[in-house]
């Protein structure tokens, strides 16, 4: 068993409004080793229901645009600030994001990625600790602190906010661009890439 998979949470009933409204608890997916970590908000009704993270429409867009920067969603690692479903697919609280915290810490510090990629508000939000203007701030790389080891954190809007505002698709392609250059995708000329040292 890999060191991710020992950090799989198999058990865990810490918050009483998400056990309720889960069906299971939904762990990163993933290489262990992989360079760029994704992190977004938590499990909607279609990640609930398959147990991974990301594979609802907000993941068919996730994939399209890390396919247009020359990744895969094999090449990358993805997981959530919390584990369980939000009932109505509400914000997770602040005790709940707290909850789960320790998780996602374990998680980061055993993939020790080169850059954190965040999803949107919450997650740049939970891990900055800072308000965070999304829309204006996507593309930016920030140096944080998490469990006391100096990480970089690029700031990504959600893929979902596409759906919503056309005009995000730039800016969500933009900052996956961003990513994919700081992990070391080579675009050559063929239009084929792929990640440096695979
Ligand atoms: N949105 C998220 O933030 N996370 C998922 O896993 C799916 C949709």
């Amino acid at each position: 068993m890999g060191a991710m998979e020992d950090l799989c949470v198999t058990e865990c009933t810490r918050c009483p409004a998400l056990v309720d409204s889960r069906s299971r608890i939904v762990n990163g997916g993933g290489p262990e080793d992989a360079d760029l970590l994704f992190v977004g908000e938590g499990p909607g009704a279609n990640e609930d229901e398959q147990g991974e993270p990301f594979v609802g429409r907000s993941g068919t867009v996730l994939d399209d645009g890390l396919r247009n920067v020359g990744l895969e969603r094999g090449d990358i690692r993805i997981t959530n600030c919390v584990r369980c479903r939000p009932p109505e697919n509400r914000d997770p609280k602040k005790d709940e994001l707290a909850n789960c915290r320790g998780y996602l810490e374990r998680e980061i510090a055993s993939l020790d990625p080169e850059v954190i990629v965040t999803l949107g508000k919450v997650p740049s939000e939970h891990l900055l600790e800072r308000s965070v203007a999304v829309t204006k701030e996507a593309g930016d790389l920030a140096e944080v602190r998490i469990d006391g080891t100096p990480r970089r954190l690029l700031i990504c809007v959600h893929p979902a906010a596409t759906l919503y505002d056309r005009s995000q698709e730039e800016t969500f392609e933009n900052a996956l661009q961003r990513a994919a250059d700081l992990a070391g995708v080579a675009d050559s000329e063929g239009g084929q890439s792929r990640l440096d040292g695979f």
